[in-house]
């Protein structure tokens, strides 16, 4: 699946109705007044803000994006019908610019909707134009064409989740159990290191493997890789329960993530102990009591061996996500 984040487009909003020129018809009397109805606006375009990353490649082909025209006004003071507004689904995270304006906006939200083009006005009819010392006005206007611009649309990745630990915590075998490699985001051109996004229920788990591995190797994140994942929400800080001194473990790490980050270091922080199947009997539970008092934080267990382990895992995600 090519994951497209880029998209040029054209869109073009509905043009307004025209107004028309009609006449009453009565009893004996062939034009008893101005009937000619106003026509009706054109149909605005707006952006909505999806959960579903892959719209954009959805719209791979399509080169414009028009709304619906209002109807001509009618005889007997009927106006024409408003045209329907058109609502394009857009990934939350899309970056939309109006090339013609330069007005820039962002989808921050599922459901957040924002007006990009205004439909055409409808035009007005004969009737409108009556006044007492203009009983037969023979004049109406057109509708008004309706805005359109070239618009670039741009996605940047809002990663929900992003993942942290020391190398060999098991923090991409978690990614992959968590996303099934199936639903991973292809890889990015924009970073150097391995492929490390996946979508996880309509959300983005960030592998964030360059704060530790990477500052060590000396490689850096590109910043545009940063830029995506210091908008995380939520911080998985895992820690292998193979560790014999797992505070030690904590701790360097968060040192590490203030260095790097300090932006990210704030962040809301959930604390998930690997590789459970590596330990006996209650040692697992004691780890948990543990490293919960030391820090505070929600802790849980996990292992990638067992399904009903990681299933237990999405739950609790999905539910710290929405409410965050
Ligand atoms: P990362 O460096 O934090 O990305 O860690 P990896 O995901 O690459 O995992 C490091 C090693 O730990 C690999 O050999 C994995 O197979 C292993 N590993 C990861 N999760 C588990 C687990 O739940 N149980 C066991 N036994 N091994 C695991
Ligand atoms: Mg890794």
């Amino acid at each position: 699946m090519a994951f497209i984040d880029e998209l040029k487009v054209h869109m073009r909003a509905g043009k307004g109705g025209d107004g028309v020129v009609r006449w009453l018809h009565q009893k004996g009397k062939e034009f008893a007044g101005p009937s000619g109805g106003n026509g009706g606006n054109g149909g605005d375009i707006y952006a909505i803000g999806s959960r579903d990353l892959n719209l954009l490649a959805r719209y791979r082909n399509t080169k414009e994006f028009i709304s619906e025209s209002g109807g001509d006004g009618q005889k007997d003071s009927m106006y024409g019908r408003n045209g329907d507004d058109l609502l394009i689904a857009l990934p939350v995270g899309s970056i939309i610019t109006n090339l013609e304006t330069g007005r820039m906006v962002e989808l921050e939200k599922e459901n957040q909707k924002t007006l990009l083009l205004n439909g055409g006005r409808g035009g007005l009819g004969n009737e409108h134009f009556k006044g007492s010392r203009n009983i037969s006005p023979k004049e109406s206007t057109t509708g008004l064409l309706g805005e359109e611009a070239d618009f670039t649309i741009e996605l940047r990745l809002i990663a929900d989740f992003g993942l942290i630990g020391f190398p060999n915590a098991g923090k991409s075998s978690l990614l992959n159990a968590l996303t099934n490699a199936k639903a991973k985001i292809g890889s990015y051109a924009f970073t150097t290191l391995e492929p490390n996004l996946g979508e996880f229920h309509g959300y983005v788990i960030a592998d964030i493997p360059g704060l530790i591995e990477g500052a060590s190797e000396g490689k850096g994140l590109g910043h545009k890789f940063l830029r995506h994942v210091e908008r995380t929400r939520l911080l998985l800080h895992c820690i292998s329960l193979e560790n014999e001194d797992m505070e030690a473990a904590y701790k360097t790490v968060r040192s590490e993530l203030q260095k790097h980050s300090p932006q990210l270091v704030q962040k809301k922080e959930i604390i998930i102990l690997t590789k459970e199947d590596t330990v006996q009997g209650k040692t697992a539970a004691n780890r948990l009591k543990e490293i919960k008092s030391l820090t505070g934080k929600e802790v849980h267990t996990v292992t990638i061996l067992d399904d009903q382990s990681i299933k237990h895992l999405s739950e609790v995600l999905v539910k710290e996500v929405s409410s965050v």
